[in-house]
């Protein structure tokens, strides 16, 4: 089976995808000219013995691992002191979304003289920085959901505005890729149910942005009908590595095709896991359905595509919402933001940030802050109904 799990793929940056091919690491720093990197991973991952075969498989590498979910400021500059310290020249990005996005910004900011807000994705912000000074960075995914690895920006935490920034520049592009379906089986099953939907929720929020962009729409919903296959086994079975090796390739697919754009359900969670620090991709699996409601009469026609590509027993957009409810609770994802500790008493704030997140301008319909905060509120509640749809 392992075979035909394996290929090497050269959009939208090199991926050697497979079992087993992080054993290829050393060579992928090779040939990316990095002689002493810097390996960037989550807190969590510091002990972990595929941590540790990297500092051993790549000679005068180090650890970098004080990455925490919702990544801020301080651990990029933490991050920062640590590769000029080693005198390091790239690095190997390793981990879920937080480790990729931390390592991404180090390398970017490594050969920089300006402040890091000052490449925030602002109109041509990301031309203010030298591009001889970025290093190179090798992307390790260890969890199949942001797609980070094949993303051009980091989301980085304003920890005095409390607000989510994307850093931006087309040479954050990890060089290689190695996406190792083994290096996921140890992912516990609500780690998987919510990295998973966020992945789906990319390649939903990609097809129904507006704007032509068919290469995007095309691989946004062979996404989808991979998640929607492999997401219950990866789910239900940790060890499966089809549904492992699936996954990984659905979350690089949905963030390949959200170079789009992306919504409502991304433009809300933001802001809602600044404030209450909650995981990202179980953030947009609990607001999914609320914003699909709200959306109804501008992507009628291409839930209807959706349904048809799933193969689901109701075609449509009811039956396609009567899966997305379904799947939600197949893999325990609370129905409400109030079961993940979300409060209303932010609730102004949440809409008018919702409002200017970047993601907002991809919604299907023209979204203001009332509108979010409208969304917003019901999530909270766990009142679908209370959703109008626009008028
Ligand atoms: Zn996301």
């Amino acid at each position: 089976m392992s075979t035909t799990l394996r290929g090497n793929w050269n959009y939208p940056t090199t991926i050697w995808a497979g079992p087993g091919r992080i054993a290829e690491l050393a060579d992928a720093c090779a040939r990316t000219g990095m002689k002493r990197p810097l390996i960037v991973t989550d807190e969590g991952l510091i002990g972990a013995s595929m941590i540790r075969n990297a500092l051993a498989a790549v000679k005068d590498s180090a650890l970098f691992g004080a990455v925490r979910g919702n990544p801020a400021l301080s651990h990029v500059e933490a991050g920062f002191r640590a590769y000029c310290a080693g005198g390091h020249d790239g690095v190997v990005a390793f981990g879920g979304g937080s480790a990729l996005d931390t390592g991404k910004v180090v390398a970017f900011m490594s050969g920089q003289t300006r402040p890091l807000w000052d490449f925030e994705d602002i109109g041509d912000w990301w031309t203010r920085a030298d591009p001889a000074g970025i290093a190179p960075v090798i992307a390790v995914p260890t969890t199949a959901g942001t797609g980070s690895e094949v993303g051009r920006a980091g989301v980085i935490l304003n920890e005095e505005t409390h607000q989510k920034k994307i850093i931006f520049h087309p040479q954050m592009m990890p060089r290689i890729v190695i996406s190792d379906p083994e290096l996921t089986v140890g992912l516990p099953p609500g780690v998987t149910a919510a990295t998973g939907i966020d992945a789906f929720v990319h390649c939903f929020e990609a097809y129904c942005a507006p704007g032509f962009h068919p290469l995007a729409d095309g691989i946004a919903l062979e996404g989808m009908r991979i998640i929607h296959r492999f997401l219950p086994q990866a789910y239900a079975d940790g060890k499966n590595i089809e549904a492992r090796a699936q996954m990984l390739a659905a979350a690089s697919m949905g963030a390949t095709a959200f170079q789009k754009g992306l919504g409502g359900v991304h433009a809300i969670a933001h802001p809602v896991g600044s404030w209450f620090n909650t995981h990202h991709g179980l953030t947009n699996a609990v607001i999914l359905p609320y914003v699909m409601i709200f959306n109804r009469r501008a992507i009628e026609d291409k839930a209807d595509v959706i349904s048809r590509v799933l193969d689901l027993p109701t075609r449509g957009f009811d039956g396609f919402l009567a899966w997305v409810l379904d799947m939600r609770r197949q893999l325990k994802i609370p129905h409400s933001l109030a079961d993940i500790g979300v409060t209303v008493d932010k609730a102004a704030i949440i809409g008018r940030e919702a409002a200017i997140d970047p993601s907002a301008s991809g919604n299907p319909i023209p979204v203001d802050a009332a509108q979010l905060e409208h969304i917003f509120r019901a999530a909270v509640a766990g009142k679908l109904g209370a959703v109008d749809a626009a008028a």
